[in-house]
């Protein structure tokens, strides 16, 4: 379980952590408060992961070896999750939370356009 930023009780398990977001916040059963994982912080966590993925690739095609690929996949899953687990919650406001709402609904219809025109 992890701190809650505000009250400070481990209220939030991994799950809730881990898919935290600003538009879909991990909530506090204790006090209510809506907290996540900044959006620079989980991004370049999974950027990271591509990036170390990358040496794996050329490693799989320079040893044809399917154990190299499963190595990697695993070395880069555990990583990506210890740093999901180290990273620090942060509060998300009601309006912040209402924002980042409205530019997912945004992105997503934005991703539905071109399909109109195909
Ligand atoms: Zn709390």
């Amino acid at each position: 379980m992890y701190s809650c930023p505000v009250c400070s009780e481990k209220t939030i398990g991994f799950p809730r952590k881990w898919l935290s977001s600003s538009s879909n916040p991990a909530m506090c059963s204790r006090c209510g408060a809506g907290s996540a994982i900044r959006v620079a912080d989980a991004a370049g966590y999974l950027a990271g992961s591509f990036v170390l993925l990358t040496p794996t690739g050329f490693a799989v095609v320079w040893l044809h070896s399917f154990l190299v690929a499963v190595l990697g996949l695993v070395v880069t899953v555990c990583w990506y999750l210890w740093r999901q687990h180290k990273a620090t919650l942060v509060v998300v406001a009601e309006s912040e939370q209402r924002t980042a709402k409205r530019s997912a609904w945004l992105a997503v219809l934005a991703c539905l356009v071109p399909s109109l025109f195909s």
